[in-house]
């Protein structure tokens, strides 16, 4: 149980999988620049490679789509159903939504991703990679 909290913490923060020390992305506000995608290469704290393979954020997109569809598919019910509004104008709405929200959906979808493959190591603090 304390596994699944400290992932959660890691991905909420931004920080290393590995250690929960380390920051994981160059800027810390995700619309604070438009380089809002620049991650570090290694953990500063421990070490840890954030590009552990080639294409290893390529699965990242699965949970990039989830992310779209538990935003889109509440939202544009909503709208459609509740609130009985014109097609047209939800899919504005839901345009401008994923937009608005991409630097967070992105950050977020690679953040679950490292997490689901670094297993969470608290005494991780010597500079060894894996
Ligand atoms: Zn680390």
């Amino acid at each position: 149980m304390e596994a699944k909290e400290s992932k959660l913490k890691s991905i909420i923060q931004g920080t290393c999988p590995k250690c929960h020390v380390g920051r994981v992305f160059i800027h810390k506000n995700p619309y604070a620049s438009w380089s809002f995608t620049k991650m570090h290469d290694h953990c500063s704290h421990c070490g840890q490679s954030f590009d552990p393979e080639p294409g290893f954020y390529q699965g990242a997109m699965y949970v990039s789509y989830a992310l779209t569809l538990a935003i889109t598919f509440p939202v544009g019910l909503l709208l459609l159903f509740v609130l009985n509004v014109d097609l047209f104008v939800v899919l504005a709405v839901l345009t401008f939504l994923l937009l608005a929200f991409l630097p967070v959906i992105f950050r977020l979808s690679r953040l679950v991703w490292l997490n689901f493959f670094i297993r969470y190591r608290p005494s991780a603090s010597s500079k060894q990679p894996e």
